[in-house]
């Protein structure tokens, strides 16, 4: 594949989106980085177990994005501290690495950790919570340059029908840069997954899809360890 490089990012899942996210990812043929939340389906752990494996054996991606998604809010961040939010992302691996060891049976599986982290809503305005992942958790934290969603779904998201795919809007009219990092988010794509494709087969006209672990050098909304 050619074409400008750029990262598909899915957020908060593995919840009821994610199937559909994964066929339209292997009906186009392309790999994305996944932020993990454990709280989702933590009580249908054979669901979120079969989603994660399903996710490792087809190639993509994980990425630490914290236990419970809180806080969320710049407000939320002011009110906690950088330890607590730590031991958010600690509780996150800890608990997929018990998800794992637990539904292993015979088969020894093994969560593969997390090589790349995600603080939830307004996190990357934080420095002081940025500089926590890199410095504690010793791996770099990636923001991201270019959103997308279906139509309606946030109000930020202005860009209707972007590029003439009907029904999914864009934070910009154009196409994204060149190693830009794109937000999406599993539950979006619920029941939507030829839409998904549908966006992938525009993107696919100027653009190649990287993933970001191993995690590429030099991008402008990652923050690397020192
Ligand atoms: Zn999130």
């Amino acid at each position: 594949m050619s074409g400008l490089p750029v990262y598909l990012t899915f957020d908060d899942g593995p919840n009821e989106g994610t199937s559909d996210v994964l066929e339209a990812l292997r009906m186009e043929s392309v790999k994305a980085t996944f932020f993990l939340t454990a709280i989702t389906l933590e009580r249908t752990p054979g669901q979120q177990y079969s989603l994660i494996q399903t996710m490792l054996q087809e190639g993509h991606a994980l990425g630490n994005h914290g236990y419970d998604h809180d806080p969320m809010t710049r407000r939320g961040y002011n009110s906690t501290t950088p330890s607590e939010v730590k031991k958010d992302f600690d509780t996150n691996l800890e608990k997929l690495d018990s998800l794992f060891q637990v539904r292993n049976g015979i088969v020894c599986a093994e969560f593969p950790g997390f090589k790349i982290a995600r603080l939830p809503g307004d996190g990357r305005f934080m420095p002081n919570y940025v500089e926590m992942i890199v410095r504690d958790l010793k791996i770099p934290h990636a923001g991201w340059d270019f959103e997308f969603a279906d139509n309606g779904r946030m109000g930020h998201i202005t860009h209707r029908d972007w590029q003439g795919v009907v029904g999914v809007a864009g934070t910009k009219a154009g196409f994204p840069s060149s190693h830009d990092i794109l937000l999406l988010h599993d539950r979006h794509w619920k029941g939507k997954k030829e839409l998904l494709a549908n966006l992938i087969r525009k993107l696919k006209q100027k653009h190649s899809f990287a993933k970001l672990v191993p995690v590429p050098p030099g991008l402008r909304s990652i923050k690397y360890p020192p």
